[in-house]
């Protein structure tokens, strides 16, 4: 059965027990990204384990989801694939920040709780793309469909290839 990841831990506890997280975290408990994914994106999956580097509390594991977002350019929807290798050092006290060891990124918090969903969905923002696009569009651009400069243009740009095709028969 699927555990919440709306949970606060301890993070100093979590690394003494070498805490294991993992789970999902669906759409509808999203607070931060929702607004910039279709509802048909899949849960996002964690598997996290807590442990120690030092004096700093560290966070290892894999964020992993398959996203769905709307194309800036044909409005249709495309996938984008989540695959974090997380390496976090977390820190409450930014004079702390110079310190976080080698190969970690710094996490910093608030108080001495975490909000284990907040920093899963904080890592995700991170690769989010601010503007999502197909490589290639699935449908033509409705704004340059029925463009005749457009035509010409693709033209263009289709002569290189049959160019480069008919140089590699003889
Ligand atoms: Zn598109």
């Amino acid at each position: 059965m699927s555990k919440t990841l709306q949970i606060e831990v301890d993070p100093l506890l979590c690394a003494s027990q070498e805490r294991i997280i993992t789970g999902q975290l669906p759409y509808g408990e999203l607070k931060q990204i929702q607004q910039d994914i279709d509802v048909s994106s899949s849960p996002i999956s964690v598997d996290l384990m807590f442990s120690r580097v030092g004096k700093f509390v560290v966070l290892t594991g894999r964020i992993s989801s398959n996203l769905v977002l709307q194309c800036a350019a044909c409005l249709e929807l495309t996938d984008i694939t989540v695959d974090i290798d997380v390496k976090l050092a977390l820190i409450n006290n930014e004079d702390r920040l110079s310190l976080v060891p080698d190969g970690y990124e710094p996490y910093l918090f608030e108080g001495d709780r975490l909000l284990m969903s907040e920093l899963i969905e904080s890592e995700v923002v991170l690769v989010l793309p601010s503007i999502a696009r197909h490589d290639v569009c699935p449908i033509e651009l409705p704004n340059s469909s029925t463009s005749k400069d457009f035509m010409s243009e693709a033209e263009v740009k289709k002569n290189p290839f049959e160019a480069l095709a008919n140089f590699k028969k003889h």
